[in-house]
């Protein structure tokens, strides 16, 4: 049988691709990708020539049987998203399970992440992260999975649009407190690449005083509850003690 390559591709800046994702592309039968221009592109920029048919979240259950068939046949498959590393908030994971379940060969080629690269250059703990996809459209949803956060002290990642930057931002300001602090990761590895960390509060203000800030795309990183310290813990495992001697 074939095997299934899932290759991760660049998230803005094309140099962000590594030699055995090209080599792989290059060797492939056929590319499935979520969207079949936008692998035109980054193709053509590496000078490979390639059939891709599109594999995305509306045509996945119609397309999956046939991947599956294609691959039992013996030809090996790349899947590709628009960007960054497939699966993660991006079409595959039906393919790769029922890959899996058929004791397909499924073959990461790891690469471009963003929520890795936001992490990797934030400057908070990344010891232990939260990853939370993308915030809900609706308000009183996003501040039910916010307000989740309050005690967790593992660092939280969101992906975020341009749309709803703004809101969020409120939200996480109401449910987690002013001055929580936040990191915004906007348009990584492009042109207008932007770090920018302060208490929401701070940051909304500064955002909403420059429009240019609301554009692109953007990772949300919201740092983790405080720790307890060895004294607060000693306390309570005092308290915890005494509580049977309590009336
Ligand atoms: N699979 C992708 C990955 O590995 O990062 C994520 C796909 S998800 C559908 C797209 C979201 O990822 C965007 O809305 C944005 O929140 C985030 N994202 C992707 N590229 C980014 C970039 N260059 N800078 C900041 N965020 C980015």
């Amino acid at each position: 049988a074939g095997k299934l390559y899932v290759v991760a591709t660049p998230i803005g800046n094309l140099e962000d691709i590594t030699q055995r994702a090209l080599n792989v592309l290059r060797d492939v039968d056929f590319i499935a990708a979520e969207d079949t221009r936008n692998a035109q592109k980054l193709l053509q920029h590496y000078g490979i020539q390639k059939k891709c048919f599109a594999y995305h979240d509306h045509n996945e259950s119609n397309q999956t049987p046939a991947v599956i068939k294609q691959l039992q046949d013996g030809l090996n498959i790349a899947l590709i998203s628009d960007a960054g590393t497939p699966l993660i908030n991006d079409p595959g994971y039906r393919l790769v399970s029922q890959c899996r379940q058929q004791g397909l060969q499924v073959v990461p080629v790891p690469g471009a992440c963003a929520i890795i690269a936001a992490l990797s250059a934030a400057g908070v703990a990344t010891d232990q992260f939260y990853f939370g996809g993308f915030l809900p459209a609706k308000s009183q949803a996003r501040q039910s999975i916010l307000a989740r956060l309050s005690e967790q002290v593992a660092t939280a990642v969101f992906y975020e649009s341009t749309h709803r930057i703004i809101a969020s931002l409120k939200d996480i300001q109401l449910t987690l407190g002013a001055d929580k602090k936040v990191v915004i990761g906007r348009e990584l590895t492009k042109t207008f690449e932007t770090f920018y960390t302060n208490t929401v509060e701070n940051v909304l203000e500064w955002m909403q005083g420059d429009h240019n800030q609301q554009k692109g795309e953007f990772v949300v990183i919201i740092e983790g509850a405080e720790k307890l310290t060895e004294v607060d813990a000693k306390c309570i495992k005092l308290l915890e003690s005494l509580r049977p001697h309590m009336p």
